[in-house]
């Protein structure tokens, strides 16, 4: 297809396509969308070989929030069954990412639910961030807190903060559709202080909550402009108790080519699988790693995600490595290191350990009184 031919080498380039191209991708069909997952590959390649990022998820403060985001369980007036709780101490905090960096996190998202923190609150993360260095000095920290101030921005630089995470969510046109107690100018704002303060910019969309393809390449284009380090995609998880409820719209094929597209827009980017991945690609996240190198280990603030070791062996299983604490993710040009590391170009070992734990004698069914399985 003429298409992916400009837009792989485009990405091979570092460029991104043009508007109209990014949109073709989100037209393509199902009978093109393994050769859309395989031109997404290549640029994936390029730039983050057949390395995997795991990033985990620590929700300091949950639920409660004055904000009114309809995607979000926990948003004002949310009757979705979540953990509701004010801040975790930090060494509670601490222990959830221990076990994080344990599974093989390198990446620790420090999140708190709220329009943006106080300055208390800002004090807080910071202990939080030294208790979590004490047991991984070498973990990367991400903090996820709201709206920030200059001020605020500079302080989490000075605790340790890496990165900072504010996503941008949807279009401008569709932002006062899924939320009206802030604007979308204010996200871009704190994304902007987040990058001044020298922290690395995280900001990512949610798909699936109305908009129209016009709105997803909007949204993709307007990070892109930000210049961000990396891009979280999620999926609409919709929470029983939230306006976005019944919200069901996205198949495992329509996942598969926003991603792509965001892949070619931000092709040397860190492109991360964050929620709703279990629950839109089912049975197809394998074939989405060829497109992002990062995703979210094991849970997610309000739900729960597939058992990390789950995670694990599908990452193994389709020839990807877990990238390695210490490591840089980015390509050299964006302030990373070449893509050399362990396990870059390595192909799976020829044997492979004894897995007798997969094989399960049939018990039901034919020559049997329980029922056969189908
Ligand atoms: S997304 Fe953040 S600001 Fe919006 S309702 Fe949820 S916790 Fe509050």
């Amino acid at each position: 297809m003429e298409l992916l031919i400009t837009l792989v080498e485009k990405g091979l380039r570092g460029h991104s396509p043009t508007r109209e191209e990014a949109l073709a991708v989100l037209a393509t069909s199902d009978d093109d969308l393994l050769d859309v997952v395989a031109a997404a590959g290549k640029v994936r390649r390029k730039w983050f070989g057949r390395r995997v990022k795991l990033n985990y998820l620590v929700n300091l403060k949950s639920g409660l929030c004055p904000e009114d985001c309809s995607y979000c369980s926990q948003r004002l007036g949310s009757t979705a069954d979540i953990l509701t709780y004010s801040w975790l101490k930090p060494h509670e905090a601490a222990a959830v990412a221990e076990a994080g960096t344990k599974g093989g996190a390198k990446r620790v998202c420090l999140v708190a639910s709220g329009r943006g923190p106080t300055d208390r609150d800002v004090e807080r993360v910071a202990s939080t961030i030294e208790a979590i260095k004490q047991s991984s000095p070498e973990v990367e920290i991400c903090a996820c807190l709201g709206l920030l101030s200059p001020q605020q921005a500079a302080r989490l630089r000075d605790a340790g903060v890496h990165a900072y995470s504010h996503n941008l969510n949807t279009s401008e046109d569709q932002y006062g559709k899924i939320c009206t107690t802030h604007g979308f100018a204010d996200r871009v704002e704190t994304v902007r202080r987040s990058r001044e303060a020298g922290m690395s910019a995280c900001s990512g969309l949610i798909a699936g909550m109305g908009e129209s393809d016009a709105d997803l390449v909007d949204v993709v284009f307007a990070l892109r402009d930000l210049d961000v380090d990396s891009v979280p995609v999620n999926f609409l998880i919709p929470f029983p108790g939230t306006p976005l409820s019944r919200t069901w719209e996205l198949t495992p094929q329509r996942c598969l080519r926003i991603l792509a597209m965001v892949r070619f827009v931000c092709p040397d980017v860190e492109v991360r699988l964050a929620g709703g991945r279990e629950i839109h690609l089912r049975g197809l996240q394998p074939l989405a790693l060829h497109i992002v190198n990062s995703i979210f280990l094991g849970d997610y603030l309000t739900s729960e995600g597939q058992p990390g070791k789950a995670d694990l062996e599908m990452i193994k299983d389709a020839g990807f490595v877990v990238e390695e604490p210490g490591s840089a993710t980015l390509p050299e040009h964006r302030g990373g290191t070449a893509p050399t590391q362990p396990g870059e170009h390595r192909d799976a070992p020829a044997t492979e350990p004894a897995r007798t734990d997969l094989v399960t004698p049939r018990r039901r069914g034919a020559g049997t009184d329980l029922a056969p399985n189908a």
